[in-house]
């Protein structure tokens, strides 16, 4: 085999210029290079006991900060170790916060600065600076000239760690109002792919209808595809391109707080492949329509992963629903609300067994919008497998949570 006759200099120099996953992959390959990895070789030896896991959250938006006023372009990171013959695992967050000129520098004024021109320079950066930083939760500022800097930079950051660390976890988190900081960075990855082999998570708030949404389909960072996308708004903006391929792709999709176009004949039509589907939001489909919704989960056989919540305008209360499927075929259940006033209100959810045998979970749920209701129902419908009968309530400006990401990464964390 090549890999046994090639000099271990030359080897090396190769060795550290791969993502990782490479490396790892290739001193598989042979006994001699993996000794040499992992016991010989100081450089290529850190970098696979500190292997890091990544879970990152690349967020741009019209962060405004309270002290200055100045607009804030952060990226966050959460970072996860492993070393050999460590058995307990930390998961620490480091955030990297991208100053411009016009922008806000109030804050991390006590985490290590980073001149710009060590991006260039990747091995020496992630030595110098990244393994040490993560292992001591930093908050690392990166100072740059115009915006225009700190978006390029941001982008070289982004793939300077997709390369030296195993990313488990990626949320793209944008809020459209930015003044399209997005539009520029997405060029950059286009020119320069950041080594991704994951699904991400989009998350889009603040939308106008004007949204484009070509660079979660057809960008060069999301060639993988996406595992959720998720659309919010306060204003009930009118979404025009609804019908976009991303929608249709993608086993997520979630919307709040949107107007959106699509009918009854869409949840098993353009959404025949979406598993977790949610339209917290103006739709056109009736009431009637959600009873033939039910009807179709009793009579059609429908994958034990589909969850659907499916908004509509109109008050309907679960047990209004079940018209079009046998008595027999489902039991009400009685639950004390999430309010306890005096006269605690009792609600009802339904359990469903369709024709087939499967088992599933139905309630109306409230939408509330900062604590307000808001004049929109919800119905669920999901399998009692995911059924959670205290999830009587919506709230429809809950962030996605940085949670379930290190949930995530917990739970892969044995495959290393
Ligand atoms: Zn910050
Ligand atoms: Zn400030």
């Amino acid at each position: 085999m090549i890999l046994d006759v090639l000099p271990l200099e030359l080897m090396r120099e190769v060795l550290l210029d791969l993502p990782t996953v490479d490396i790892i992959q290739t001193v598989k390959c042979t006994r001699r290079l993996h000794y040499f990895a992992t016991e010989k070789d100081k450089a290529l030896g850190r970098r696979l006991q500190n292997c890091i896991i990544l879970s990152g959250r690349l967020c741009i938006g019209s962060i405004f900060c309270w002290k200055c006023g100045n607009p804030v372009l952060c990226l966050y990171l959460g970072t996860k170790f492993f070393r050999a013959n460590d058995a307990a695992t930390q998961w620490n967050h480091n955030s990297f916060d991208f100053w411009f000129e016009g922008g806000c520098k109030c804050w991390h004024i006590n985490g290590p600065k980073i001149e710009p021109d060590l991006l260039n320079h990747p091995s020496s950066f992630y030595e110098s600076h990244l393994l040490k930083g993560f292992e001591n939760r930093t908050n690392f500022v990166i100072n740059n000239g115009s915006l225009d800097d700190a978006v390029i930079n941001c982008g070289k950051l982004f793939n300077i760690l997709t390369k030296f660390s195993i990313v488990r976890v990626f949320r793209l988190e944008l809020d459209s109002s930015d003044g399209h900081i997005w539009d520029k960075m997405n060029p950059f990855f286009n020119a320069n792919p950041p080594d991704l082999r994951i699904q991400s998570y989009v998350s889009i708030c603040n939308v106008d209808s004007e949204i484009k949404l070509d660079s979660f389909s057809a960008g060069s960072i999301f060639s993988n595809g996406l595992v959720e996308i998720s659309i919010r708004s306060r204003f009930k903006p009118i979404l025009v391109n609804a019908y976009h391929e991303v929608f249709r792709r993608t086993p997520n999709v979630f919307f709040s707080g949107i107007t959106l176009p699509y009918t009854y004949e869409d949840l098993f039509g353009f959404f025949k492949d979406t598993k977790e589907l949610t339209l917290g939001s103006v739709t056109r489909i009736t009431k009637q329509q959600l009873c033939q919704l039910v009807q179709n989960f009793y009579e059609v056989k429908h994958d034990e992963e589909c969850f659907f919540k499916i908004g509509i305008e109109e008050d309907f209360l679960v047990k209004d629903l079940l018209t079009l499927i046998p008595e027999e075929a489902y039991s009400l259940h009685l639950k004390r609300s999430g309010d306890i006033g005096p006269e605690p209100e009792m609600m009802i959810w339904a359990e469903m067994t369709d024709r087939f045998g499967g088992r599933w979970g139905l309630m109306d749920i409230t939408v509330y919008e900062l604590g307000i209701v808001r004049d929109e129902n919800l119905l669920i419908i999901c399998s009692m497998k995911y059924f959670n009968e205290d999830s009587d309530q919506f709230d429809s400006d809950q962030s996605d949570s940085y949670q379930s990401d290190s949930d995530q990464s917990d739970s892969d964390s044995d495959q290393l």
